[in-house]
């Protein structure tokens, strides 16, 4: 069957934009395809974590993707931190990597705007992300929006590679969803939601209690007038929500639109709000059973287990095709 590879970082807590953006086309895509979904620890110390926290995001990451749906019976879930093929084939990936390309990354231009110490692991991230999805010669990579550049570079280390040094590794492809690809931050939609922003304000945690959902929503930016349209253009803010109405409700873009139709942002918030709890609360059950159970860890072993047995062949693989001498 075909493979499916994606990770998400234990950096803060998981917001809706990554279960929109993310998460959902896990749980989706798992019953098809042969998938490995890793908590992405290595990624997560590119920018500073103070060892605690990262433990425990660690665990919640691990708790939520199975309180989301991902069934471990199909898909392997398992920290990048136990399989060390990514970080020897991210070092293989960083040396085929060029510093014009790297620099070009949205990515590490927003994450190091403005700051005077920038890590370089935060430089190189593209090049062990490449590493991450190489090694399972992934075939397709569910993400959001915002990680298309990276995957385009992927797409060319492989290619890369496989002129270099003959055929070996497989060409992903992106699976990005039509409708929330690119969740924005409920205080300013020319940024998106992301779990490190400082303002708590900005997120809708996974673990967020319905209260809090409900402040943070009733407080969310609009933009001028009072119509409920979608126009990303000219209105960002609320084409936003509506993005977050569509995915909790199952409604289409349209239908929303036509469902709010002369009622004004108040109405349409309170409504957006607790669709959001609705989708929420489930998972947050399910969520604290599983961290009361203690299944986690022999899940993550279980998960790091079947991940090493095909990274451990890649990596054999690019290494003979590379010229190292292999051990006898
Ligand atoms: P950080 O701020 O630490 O980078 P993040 O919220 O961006 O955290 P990541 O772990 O970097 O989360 O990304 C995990 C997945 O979630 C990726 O597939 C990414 O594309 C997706 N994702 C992140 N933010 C959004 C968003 N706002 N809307 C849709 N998808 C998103
Ligand atoms: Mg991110």
């Amino acid at each position: 069957p075909l493979r499916v590879l994606s990770g998400i970082q234990p950096s803060g807590k998981l917001t809706l934009g990554n279960y929109i953006g993310a998460m959902k086309n896990f749980v989706a895509l798992q019953k098809e395809y042969e998938c490995f979904f890793m908590i992405v620890d290595l990624h997560a110390i590119t920018v500073p974590q103070e060892p605690a926290a990262l433990r425990e995001q660690t665990e919640a990451v691990a708790a939520l993707f199975i309180a989301a749906g991902i069934d471990p019976a199909h898909a392997a879930v398992f920290l990048q931190s136990h399989v060390p093929q990514h970080a020897e084939l991210g070092w293989i990936m960083t040396t085929l990597s060029y510093m014009g390309e790297l620099e070009r990354m949205t990515q590490f231009k927003d994450k190091s705007e403005g700051k005077d110490a920038v890590g370089a692991g935060l430089f190189v991230y593209p090049s062990l992300m490449a590493a991450d999805i190489l090694l399972y010669q992934a075939n397709l990579v569910p993400v959001g929006d915002d990680q298309k550049q990276h995957l385009e570079l992927t797409r060319d280390l492989a290619g890369r590679f496989n002129f270099k040094f003959g055929d070996t590794l497989t060409v992903p492809e992106p699976y990005i969803p039509k409708v929330g690809a690119r969740i924005m931050s409920l205080d300013d939609a020319s940024k998106k939601m992301s779990k490190s922003n400082p303002n708590v304000g900005s997120y809708i945690a996974l673990l967020d209690s319905p209260d809090d959902i409900r402040k943070k929503i009733s407080r969310a930016k609009t933009d001028l007038g009072r119509e409920i349209v979608f126009d990303p253009q000219n209105k960002p803010e609320v084409s936003n929500l509506m993005s977050i109405y569509s995915n909790c409700s199952g409604l289409s873009l349209e239908e929303v639109q036509a469902r709010f139709d002369g009622q004004g942002y108040g109405t349409f918030k309170k409504e957006l709000a607790e669709q959001v709890v609705a989708t929420l609360e489930p998972l947050q059950q399910r969520y604290r059973e599983i961290r009361e159970s203690g299944a986690i860890h022999d899940i993550l072993r279980d998960g790091a287990e079947k991940a090493q047995a095909v990274a451990e062949a890649t990596t054999r693989r690019v290494k003979e095709a590379m010229g190292f001498l292999l051990p006898g």
